[in-house]
């Protein structure tokens, strides 16, 4: 072994010991004649000394940050007053005999400490520097232990892992694919998965029972700050379950994973409607850390002598509001106006207001109510002095499209208090179908596997928008985190659903003939999830960038930095491949 300990690792115990330590130069400081060097290594940091007389003086004086170095020394106590309570490490120096040079470093790009601003294109394309950083270690252990903490949940009940192919056929979930041109198939191509979607699907009907995968999924879409175009997915599908087993099994989950990084997490998840999630918060994936919610009040003017509101419950829209405890004095004109602003980029046409003054609901829109509707609203709201109340009055699907942004918006200016740090929720009954704005055709809203509710699949023929499906999301403080679905395993109904979506048979076997064909050959009835593993982690890191907790991440272009790729190739490449660049196309 080349080292006796980690810098992690030498206390107070270990005094008088002689030790060889290995690691990267983290700091050097001369104090008075005497030198003293922090070296790292990824489980810690720990004072080396060299005093002037030592022979080595002069080598160690030559070091470098982030030169590689081997420390040969005896374990001693630090002076008196020199101890660091904040370090494992902090009672104990190890003083220098023998010091090796075991690798220079160049001058650094940018400065490793901890709260160096360095700019992130720097920090990808230096990434092994970047990584050196103990936050961005730290973060990638964790990703580790908690990919065995699944591995090993799953394992214990009953998972398989399996791998599915990368090299396979385009399915349709929504992206586009990346395509990889075959060279022994001229002019065909294997797109990269979506998701293992299909094969989980196929694991089942081949009687694999529970399934698994850390799956890399591939979706060519335009990158955000948290979507990379390949992030990973616990993947689960299980036979013979319905909705509630799968949730048992996820929570179960998480219960284990969080329980590894010292949380506790109630289980299980509250589940609420999609259409509840809606109107509640206006989001499918609302975040319930806070006490905030929509009301439907359109019943309390449903007589009312406002034109705006009478004319909007004509045409069977909705008037929602919500309350905002303790905040007017925080929504001064200019700060309505703001929001009015905002809500109207949302496709508002406008939104009213009132503040709880005095007993009173006061506010532009308070001279149009009557006595009655004020004090119903009022009541419905359980508003109280110093409330802030806000309305909404359009349409179902507007209202429903920018009524999240409201209450984001008011989370952010007025900062109610955390009911809880962790606040997972299943969103479930998605809509099975919805129209597509392009095509104006039905879509999938999720998922085209995902079957219809059993007592409403009747509605089908004559009503598609209003049926409903086994389909479920997993949120968490607001972010969706997984989604999943049981799936339809009649043949007869997945036809059915891609009829409806506009295939002709033609086309749905040519797009789907492996699911398809195997539907006919005794499918169990099935149901599964997929839920982003970079975002838990990056939740559970307390980063917004998912960049933060992927070893090498690609940047919001889709580049990666360090690796120079996405790249030109040579002529020949191409030429094996049957592929032509065509450049400066319009
Ligand atoms: N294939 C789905 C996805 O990647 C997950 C699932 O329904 O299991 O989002």
């Amino acid at each position: 072994m080349m080292r006796t300990h980690t810098c992690g690792e030498l206390n107070s115990q270990n005094l008088g010991q002689k030790a060889v330590l290995c690691g990267w130069v983290d700091a050097k400081r001369n104090h008075g004649g005497v030198l003293f060097i922090n070296l790292r290594d990824l489980y810690g940091i720990s004072q080396v000394v060299v005093n002037p007389e030592n022979p080595e003086f002069r080598k160690a004086e030559s070091l470098r940050n982030e030169f590689v170095v081997k420390v040969e020394g005896k374990v001693s106590k630090r002076p008196q007053g020199n101890e660091n309570k904040n370090m494992p490490t902090g009672e104990i120096e190890l003083v220098a005999e023998k010091i090796e040079i075991l690798s220079a470093c160049a001058d650094l790009p940018f400065d490793l400490g901890e709260y160096a601003n360095a700019n992130e294109d720097t920090r990808l394309k230096y990434r092994y520097l970047d990584l050196r950083r103990p936050k961005m270690a730290k973060n990638l252990v964790l990703r580790g232990k908690i990919a065995a903490a699944v591995r090993n949940y799953l394992a214990k009940n009953g998972f398989n892992e399996v791998e599915t192919p990368i090299l396979t056929k385009s399915t349709p979930e929504g992206a586009r694919d990346y395509l990889v041109p075959s060279r022994v198939n001229p002019g065909n191509f294997y797109a990269l998965p979506q998701s293992p979607q299909v094969f989980k699907q196929i694991l089942m009907i081949s009687g694999m029972d529970r399934y698994f995968q850390l799956a890399r999924n591939f979706r060519d879409e335009d990158l955000r700050a948290d979507r990379q175009p390949e992030h990973t997915q616990i993947d689960l599908e299980m036979s013979f379950v319905d909705e509630q087993d799968v949730a048992a099994v996820v929570e179960g989950m998480m219960k284990e994973v969080f329980a590894g990084t010292g949380e506790n997490i109630e289980v299980p998840f509250p589940q609420m409607e999609f259409s509840d999630a809606m109107l509640k918060y206006g989001s499918d994936k609302p975040d319930p850390r806070y006490d905030l919610e929509f009301r439907e009040v359109s019943g309390i003017f449903s007589a009312t002598g406002f034109k705006v509101f009478a004319e909007i419950l004509k045409n069977k829209g909705s008037i929602r509001a919500i309350k905002a405890a303790k905040t007017a004095e925080l929504y001064s004109r200019s700060e309505i106006d703001k929001l009015t602003e905002l809500l109207k980029k949302g496709g508002a046409k406008g939104l009213s207001w009132l503040k709880l003054k005095a007993g009173k609901l006061d506010g532009p829109a308070a001279k149009f109510f009557s006595e009655k509707e004020a004090t119903e609203l009022k009541e419905r709201l359980e508003a109280e002095e110093g409330d802030m109340v806000f309305i909404l009055a359009d349409s179902v699907e507007n209202i429903n499209a920018y009524s999240g942004l409201l209450r984001t918006a008011i989370i952010q200016k007025t900062a109610p208090p955390q009911l809880k740090k962790w606040a997972f929720l299943w969103v479930r009954h998605f809509p099975l179908l919805e129209k597509d704005k392009e095509s104006g055709r039905w879509t999938f809203t999720h998922n085209p596997f995902t079957a219809p509710l059993a007592e409403e699949a009747g509605n089908l023929d004559t009503d598609p928008g209003s049926v409903r499906s086994y389909q479920y999301d997993l949120v968490l403080n607001g972010v969706e985190l997984g989604s999943g679905s049981v799936r339809n395993h009649s043949k007869e109904m997945q036809e059915k659903i891609f009829a409806l979506m506009g295939y002709s048979k033609e086309e749905m076997y040519f797009k789907f003939p492996m699911i398809l064909n195997a539907l006919s050959y005794g499918a169990p009835p099935h149901g599964g999830i997929g839920i982003g593993f970079d975002r838990l982690i990056g939740i559970i890191c307390g980063t917004d960038s998912i960049r933060d907790v992927i070893a090498f991440p690609k940047t919001t272009s889709g580049s990666c930095l360090m690796t120079e790729s996405p790249s030109k190739v040579d002529e020949r490449q191409l030429k094996e491949l049957h592929l032509k660049i065509i450049e400066n196309r319009e």
